[in-house]
């Protein structure tokens, strides 16, 4: 296994995507349909990325994000927020509220491993010793 991540995402077929994508490329997919399992099982998980939906009911991903940052244990987990806003000034919030990056949907299949994988510092790391 490469890693941990969770997906936090109430879109069935969005998760269903996801899932199937990072499994193939060696993940370990955790999941929770709303923020508030989402921060719980971030807690108990203690994942190596977080891939955060940010239109999510009840609590937002802005919400999520921010909450989980308060999390010490949290405090270096990379989060990448998956959004379909296309507003100006979306990513300038998202990383404001404690985001590392920002992936729009729909996602794209062949860049999404890549787009989340420059998030992960070991991977980073041995990309680098290469
Ligand atoms: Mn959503």
């Amino acid at each position: 296994m490469k890693g941990k991540i969770l997906v936090i995402e109430d879109n069935e077929q969005n998760l269903y995507l996801v899932r199937y994508i990072l499994e193939r490329n060696g993940y370990e997919v955790f999941t929770a349909p709303d923020g508030r399992s989402g921060i719980e099982e971030a807690s108990s998980l203690q994942p190596d990325l977080i891939l955060l939906d940010i239109q999510l009911p009840e609590m937002d991903g802005y919400a999520v994000a921010r909450n989980l940052r308060r999390n010490p244990a949290l405090e270096n987990t990379p989060i990448v927020a998956v959004t379909s806003y296309a507003m100006v000034g979306d990513r300038e919030k998202v990383m404001e509220a404690g985001c590392d990056g920002y992936i729009e949907k729909p996602i794209d299949p062949d860049t999404f491993v890549s787009q989340i994988e420059r998030h992960l510092p070991g991977r980073d790391r041995s990309r680098r010793e290469r």
